[in-house]
């Protein structure tokens, strides 16, 4: 039953998240027009006159969104994540899931999946929920295995987050029988919900370390939390085999509005984001080709979108005038992923 209305629910959900201005932003930066009309659209204007730039005139653009979730400044972690709790159960019983967040640098993303201590992110509630269940599992008749891995993606290249300094080779394989993988990649056996959480805090030091500006590298690389699941029941010896990836995506700004010698960060990003919307619109379609090989990120995932998948776009806006252009395309990006 849960997955029959997971089902009608639709594979693909997409909700939009608009963060708050913090510390002293304020202080020198104008804050767009921003309302929310109802739960599933928000209505973004460029200034409170909401004037055309190009014409001069109210109103020339239609600037309202439709998703299937709209969070203001206000919505808490907690709100966010109880739409995600129902992924996880999707995960339990079999499917391959996928959260990403997706906007530009600043506009929120790793404060959705990561959050802060105080204000937990999805990735450290997904993994508490997971065992959480697994425990009242345990009761019935289910067992489950769980693995995970941690990854990030820089250039088109692929980095073990749990092994910052090897110098392997991580090449993505195609296997009939366990679809796709990751050469040499760790992929370690968990059993606690605190040893998920330390390996994540382990991965998220690791991002850091062998930066010199992290900011700037993890605005430029997305970072893959992958966490497979394998259900095995004692008594009529069924199984299922699940997974979760959250996916903290590269910051999507545009070219023009990054530096030159950030350009060839830039192609590739957008180049992964971009085959990231049109293997969407394949899978829609039910193209007999998918173009997954045409970026790692959608390789590496390829198992996991379309088939037996669910994914949640959580698009990350922040609310001031100058990210303006920025919020735009993010929102245009993610509506041409919600009409699929
Ligand atoms: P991104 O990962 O997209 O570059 P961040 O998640 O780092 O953006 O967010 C930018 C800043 O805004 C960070 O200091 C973050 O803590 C803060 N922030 C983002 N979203 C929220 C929110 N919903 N509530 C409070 N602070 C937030
Ligand atoms: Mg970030």
């Amino acid at each position: 039953l849960h997955n029959t209305i997971q089902d009608l629910k639709g594979n693909i959900r997409v909700f939009c998240r608009v963060r708050p201005p913090i510390n002293n932003e304020l202080d020198d930066k104008e804050l767009c027009a921003i309302s929310f009309p109802n739960e599933t659209s928000l209505d973004i204007r460029k200034s409170r006159e909401s004037v055309c730039a190009i014409s001069g005139r109210v109103g020339d653009v239609k600037q309202e969104f439709s998703f299937d979730k709209v969070f203001s400044p206000e919505a808490s972690q907690v709100e966010i994540f109880e739409e995600l709790a129902q992924l996880v159960q999707s995960a339990l019983d079999g499917y391959h899931v996928c959260v990403f967040a997706y906007g530009q640098t600043g506009s929120g993303k790793t404060h959705t999946m990561q959050g802060t201590p105080n204000d937990r992110g999805m990735i450290p509630r997904t993994i508490d929920l997971i065992f959480e269940k697994i425990e009242k599992l345990k009761i019935t008749e289910w067992s489950y295995t769980v693995t995970a891995s941690f990854l990030e993606i820089y250039n088109e290249n692929i980095r073990d987050l749990l092994e910052p300094n090897s110098n392997y080779d991580y090449e993505l394989r195609y296997n009939e029988g366990r679809g796709v993988t990751v050469t040499n990649l760790k992929s370690v056996p968990i059993d606690s919900a605190r040893m998920l959480k330390a390996l994540m805090e382990e991965a998220n030091n690791n991002r850091a370390v062998a930066t010199t500006d992290f900011n700037k590298h993890s605005s430029r690389s997305h970072a893959v939390t992958k966490i497979h699941l394998e259900g095995h029941n004692n008594l009529s010896r069924a199984s299922y085999s699940g997974s979760i990836n959250l996916v903290d995506l590269a910051g999507s700004e545009s070219a023009k509005t990054s530096a030159a010698e950030r350009l060839n960060e830039t192609k590739h990003i957008n180049k992964s984001l971009s085959t990231l919307g049109n293997v969407m619109l394949a899978l829609h379609n039910k193209d007999s080709h998918v173009p997954y090989r045409n970026s790692k990120l959608t390789f590496l995932l390829q198992s996991c979108l379309g088939g037996n998948s669910k994914t949640l776009m959580i698009v990350n806006i922040a609310p001031f005038e100058d990210c303006f252009g920025e919020s735009i395309s993010s929102l245009r990006f993610a509506a041409k992923v919600k009409e699929i």
